[in-house]
């Protein structure tokens, strides 16, 4: 049992049960337990994986799409190019160099972070020191300045929090944690029962017990971003795992050691997250006038070159080397991998066109 859960359950048997989503708030952003307070979680050590971190060629890819897109947003000699959860600082750093081609955008980019974690954080800092460049670290987005925004995301909307519902009888009733009679952490339904207007099409035909998630947490990012790009100019990559049509299913996971764990056996301890669904969040852009874009992470990576970089980078290396950049290129754009199930949801300001998507 996790001081977390102590915690969790001390909270729960005075105030009653708690929604999924700030169980996995709690989880992950606890002052004193939270998973991003005290784990290492990305890389071999970690609890996962990230496309920055199994080759440089992903960072690099993104630092070209930034570029395309300043220059057509007309070479602003001032703009803000932010990251959201930037974990390790690897994506980042690959991508300012990549970017020094244009040493211009270089000097015109106002680099900003936007992370809550001190520990990584900390970690990020150190990645980023070599660059010289002077960066802001902010742990809001609602904080980014005002000017032309280029926004960049990978696995960031898969770590806030959700709300689950589920179907029982002709009610879809929200999903929560409480304790049960041996003083374990276990599944409730509470009161809270979700508006049908608010399910996708076809609910009226899904099974006793079909689960229907929502996130108003990623919304909020969602609008927060287009309002600053639809004011200000700019664009926006989001990657992460997830659908492209708004569906039914339970996709709340825990990770811990590169493996699924349960997750409620140890709240602080694993990484929670869940799939996006990314037809609600076009939806959210689309009626703030941004036209949203939805592509898998292989069409993005291929139409941004990823066979001619794999290609350009292997070249004066030795054949070990060669392979691993086949298994890079292998893990990011096979179907069988991160391909087809990692989307990419551009969101831009009228009268540019992204490439890649
Ligand atoms: N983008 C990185 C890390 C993904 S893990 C990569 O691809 O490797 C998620 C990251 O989001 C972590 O850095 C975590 O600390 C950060 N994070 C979690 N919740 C956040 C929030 N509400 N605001 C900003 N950053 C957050």
């Amino acid at each position: 049992m996790t001081q977390l859960a102590e915690k969790l359950k001390r909270g729960i048997a005075v105030s009653g049960p708690i929604s999924l989503a700030e169980y996995m708030h709690i989880c992950m952003a606890d002052p004193q337990f939270g998973y991003y307070k005290n784990q290492t979680a990305i890389g071999a050590k970690g609890d996962f994986i990230t496309a920055p971190e199994i080759s440089q060629m992903f960072g690099e890819l993104i630092g070209i799409w930034c570029l395309d897109i300043w220059q057509k947003l007309g070479a602003p000699k001032q703009f803000c190019l932010a990251e959201l959860g930037p974990g390790k600082g690897t994506l980042m750093n690959d991508l300012i160099r990549a970017a020094k081609i244009i040493p211009e955008f270089i000097s015109a980019a106002n680099i900003f972070m936007v992370e809550t974690s001190e520990l990584m954080q900390t970690a990020q800092k150190e990645a980023l020191q070599d660059t010289n460049l002077n960066i802001t670290w902010i742990s809001e987005v609602s904080d980014l300045p005002n000017m032309p925004t280029i926004v960049i995301a990978n696995e960031f909307l898969d770590v806030l929090p959700i709300h689950q519902y589920v179907r029982s009888g002709n009610k879809w009733s929200e999903r929560g944690v409480s304790i049960d009679k041996d003083n374990n952490l276990h599944d409730v339904l509470l009161a809270a029962i979700l508006e049908e207007a608010l399910l996708p099409n076809g609910y009226k035909d899904e099974p006793e017990g079909s689960v229907f998630e929502t996130s108003p947490a990623r919304e909020a990012i969602i609008e927060i971003i287009s309002h600053k790009i639809s004011d200000h100019t700019g664009a926006a990559l989001f990657i992460d795992y997830g659908h492209a049509t708004s569906g039914f299913g339970d996709t709340f996971q825990a990770l811990r050691s590169h493996g699924f764990a349960d997750p409620l056996a140890e709240p602080g301890l694993a990484d929670l997250t869940s799939h996006v669904d990314f037809e609600k969040l076009a939806i959210c852009a689309a009626r703030l006038n941004i036209k949203p874009r939805i592509s898998t992470q292989a069409e993005f990576l291929l139409a941004m070159g990823l066979i001619e970089r794999a290609g350009s980078l292997g070249q004066n290396g030795g054949v070990q080397f060669q392979t691993q950049i086949q298994e890079a290129v292998e893990r990011l754009a096979s179907d069988s991998q991160m391909g087809s199930l990692f989307k990419v949801l551009c969101l831009n300001s009228d009268g540019i066109e992204p490439s890649g998507v």
